[in-house]
């Protein structure tokens, strides 16, 4: 066959070869330029009707298919591109159009400028009027949260954000501290939800929630959900006093473990089930063991005043160094690491 149009011979549509074919029946309509919202404050981009964090270079094939429709009757054009950066901004694209057509592989290559609009994504637009939906507390029973634990409580929970906003579009709106605690305030009452959960779990506390509603969004009713966490009152190596027994507290997670000092035997609480118990005044440190007067006495020397005390533990205690808690009038032996200041 040859083209009526060029003489050229080879398969032909209508008469005309494929060059031929193209030229009288563009792909596409070459717009002057192409307008691409970016967001300011994370550099996603608008492409469709999706905010996405993919690269410009990568985006642009999406792009062109989204803002540069075929003509009739090509429904399926694809893309490549070059880009020359002109400023940050703007971008000029030697694109080549292509699609197949009856058998033939179509062309048409044309240059466009793609412009990139300063604009805000819509996360970063929500986080900006500070939107917020759910709201976790975390306080503690009958204290502040200690300066470790304020730091630990806010690492945990920025962790927690990043890893829901890689995954959609979560955030946290603001942080207050207040009442010896802190106020979270997020995306969303899953979100919310999910970390107060998984505080309780790691910190060791109460959860409880309410919810109150708040507006509407979309014809929806919009509840805020607030979870107030509440952590022990215990830490790790407090001692306490409950039910006229003293424990020394070896871990708090979702449950508490308290050791008993004078049988050393474990059990697990609920934070809620440790309400009545004390908190008493003790030291924790190495110190020597010596055989006292009685059989299988030994006593415990402070390290700082040289007071001597019986050891009224349970069990076989062996002399030598071991850690003990000595309260005001009381000393025990240890499960857990002495205070590294004293002996
Ligand atoms: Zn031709
Ligand atoms: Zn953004």
């Amino acid at each position: 066959m040859f083209c009526v149009e060029c003489g050229r011979e080879g398969p032909t549509t209508g008469g005309l070869c494929p060059a031929c074919f193209a030229r009288k029946h563009p792909l596409v309509d070459p717009p002057p330029h192409v307008d691409v919202p970016r967001c300011q404050a994370c550099g996603s981009l608008l492409v469709g009707s999706t905010w996405t964090r993919a690269e410009l270079d990568q985006a642009v094939p999406t792009i062109l298919r989204a803002k540069v429709p075929g003509r009739p009757p090509f429904a399926r054009v694809r893309f490549t591109h070059v880009a020359r950066e002109e400023d940050a901004n703007n971008f000029a694209l030697t694109v080549k159009a292509s699609t197949s057509h009856e058998g033939m592989e179509l062309v048409q290559d044309f240059h466009t400028r793609l412009r990139l609009k300063p604009s805000l994504c819509d996360p970063c637009a929500k986080q900006r009027s500070r939107y917020f939906e759910g709201i976790v507390q975390v306080r503690a029973e009958d204290r502040g949260l200690t300066p470790g634990e304020l730091r630990a409580v806010r690492t945990f929970v920025q962790a927690r954000v990043d890893r829901a906003a890689r995954e959609s579009s979560e955030f946290l709106s603001r942080v207050e501290a207040t009442h010896g605690g802190l106020d979270f305030y997020v995306s969303s009452n899953a979100l919310g939800k999910v970390l107060a959960r998984e505080l309780a779990s790691a910190f060791g506390g109460t959860l409880t929630t309410s919810s109150k509603l708040f507006g509407q969004k979309q014809g929806k009713e919009v509840y805020r959900v607030t979870s107030l966490v509440r952590l022990s009152a215990f830490r790790p190596g407090d001692v306490v006093r409950r039910k006229g027994a003293l424990s020394e507290v070896t871990k708090v997670a979702t449950f508490l473990v308290l050791r008993d000092l004078v049988s050393g035997e474990e059990r697990r609480f609920r934070p809620r089930d440790l309400r009545g118990a004390v908190r008493v005044d003790a030291e924790r440190f190495a110190a020597d063991l010596e055989p006292a007067d009685g059989d299988d006495a030994v006593v415990a020397t402070h390290p700082e005043t040289g007071a001597q005390r019986a050891v009224t533990s349970r069990g076989p205690l062996k002399r030598g160094r071991a850690v003990v808690v000595w309260t005001a009038d009381a000393a025990f032996l240890s499960a857990l690491p002495g205070d590294p200041s004293k002996g």
